[in-house]
């Protein structure tokens, strides 16, 4: 019964990312989710919500496909599980390496499976340290993220990371990686500059950092072609060309961590297509499957490629390598769902109907004073509430403002996300919302905002 299951939630199960003492205290009971259809999920209660967040950004082709379902439960049936280890394969995981290269942007050579974006970001910084090891320039190690950067949580990429809490009393970051600016221009009034010299001034810290470590300790930069978890930041105008060109200069590796953006969410199938982004490797993981299955992948470069292969040649096979590295099961769901985004035309409508939801939202909210910003790119919004608008002044986390107008939201049926900001309300509904789905956020969260706010 329910209650039974309320018990054994409490006395066993660990939920991650998660306050566990008031979990413990009962104080943020859990709704079990208990079936899915197209950009609805419901609740054992039979609650319907509208997932405006697409689970964590990652169900793309919304709930309750049976194309994928099907696929996953015909490849459980013929052949659940073999490697991919020295000299075998599988069909579905070699077909769905095609299929991720020919959507890949140019020189993009070919894609190392793993399982979450997590473990695909550490497997980056693995093969960065090999070529580099392989180039004869061991010194030539560190890594650079961003402040509010979200690469993961495990020890190199909790490390890569850039928010507080994943750091804290985890001794973390780890030595060797650096964190420099990010480019979220409505965070710095304090600097009182114009968009674009606050771009300079991001390149800027970029070029200092590297010139005090020494371009030659410097292995890569990681970042997200729109920063995500860390407020949903498109970056500003330039910012992408002119961080490339300092990178090249400097011989620094860039990795695209496409986790979010990658498979559609932009408008485009990458991110890296979207801001004209050359990267060396492209980190992908919950829209390649829609979340259906566990899968995830670090496309490599031809450049890194070329040497990765060569390294082999010099001392053997590469140590690195997962048991479920390209699982049957995930790789048949990326199939089935690369499928139907295509099918469906989802990375078209991820722009179209993207664009609506964004120009809805600041139709109905952007004249708000609590709102200092609603800001997005294709199936992605946020709106940042501030204390004052005129003098930019922030709430702070303490307020819970991001959190009270979520609940206030998911009173009405529509699932949003506090981002851990605290003054950020933040969408990535499903690729497939329609016009009149996103007219029903919108509506809903205009009424949230002024329930909460005024
Ligand atoms: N990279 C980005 C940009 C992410 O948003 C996430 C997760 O949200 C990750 C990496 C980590 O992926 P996972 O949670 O699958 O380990």
């Amino acid at each position: 019964t329910n209650d039974v299951l309320d018990q054994w939630d409490r006395e066993n199960f660990f939920h991650p990312s998660t306050h566990l003492a008031q979990h413990a205290r009962g104080e943020t009971p859990t709704r079990i989710i208990s079936g899915g259809e197209g950009v609805y999920i419901e609740d054992r209660d039979g609650k319907r919500l509208l997932d405006a967040f697409a689970g964590l950004y990652c169900v793309n082709v919304g709930y309750g496909r049976q194309e994928i379902a099907e696929a996953i439960a015909a490849q459980a049936k013929e052949l659940a599980y073999y490697h991919a280890y020295v000299g075998h394969g599988t069909e579905v995981s070699i077909t769905l390496a095609k299929m991720v290269l020919e959507r890949a942007p140019k020189n993009m050579s070919k894609v190392y499976f793993g399982l979450g974006g997590s473990d695909a970001n550490e497997t980056n910084v693995k093969l960065i340290w090999y070529y580099n090891n392989i180039l004869g320039r061991p010194k030539k190690k560190k890594i650079i993220s961003r402040w509010r950067g979200y690469h993961g949580s495990g020890l190199v990429t909790g490390s890569l990371t850039g928010l507080k809490l994943f750091h804290d009393k985890f001794d973390l970051p780890l030595e060797g990686i650096l964190h420099t600016e990010a480019p979220y221009f409505f965070r710095r009034p304090d600097l009182g500059m114009s968009e674009a010299d606050f771009v300079a001034y991001c390149v800027d810290e970029l070029e200092k950092m590297i010139a005090r470590e020494g371009a030659d300790t410097i292995a890569a930069f990681i970042a997200e072609p729109v920063l995500g978890t860390g407020g949903i930041v498109p970056p500003p105008a330039g910012y992408w060309p002119a961080i490339q060109k300092v990178l090249n200069r400097h011989d620094i590796l860039l990795i695209a961590d496409e986790v979010v953006t990658g498979f559609g969410r932009l408008g485009s199938m990458f991110g890296s297509d979207h801001y004209g982004i050359e990267p060396d490797i492209i980190t992908i993981a919950k829209g390649l499957t829609s979340a259906y299955a566990p899968l995830s992948g670090s496309i490599i470069s031809k450049r890194m490629w070329s040497v990765l292969e060569r390294g082999t040649d010099e001392n053997g096979a590469i140590g690195h390598g997962w048991t479920y590295s390209a699982h049957p099961i995930g790789a048949a769901a990326g199939i089935a769902n690369l499928k139907l985004v295509d099918s469906l035309g989802l990375v078209k409508n991820a722009g179209e109907t993207g664009a609506f939801f964004n120009e809805a939202m600041k139709a109905a909210l952007g004249d708000h004073p609590h709102v200092g910003e609603i800001r997005g790119e294709g199936m992605l919004c946020a709106i940042e509430f501030v204390e004052d608008r005129e003098q930019r002044r922030f709430f702070g986390a303490e307020k819970k403002v991001g959190p009270s107008v979520t609940a206030a939201l998911l009173k009405r049926g529509i699932i949003g996300r506090a981002m851990p900001q605290g003054d950020i309300l933040g969408f990535a509904p499903p690729l497939c919302l329609t016009r009149a789905e996103a007219e029903e956020v919108v509506g809903k969260t205009a009424e949230a905002v002024r329930e909460v706010l005024g």
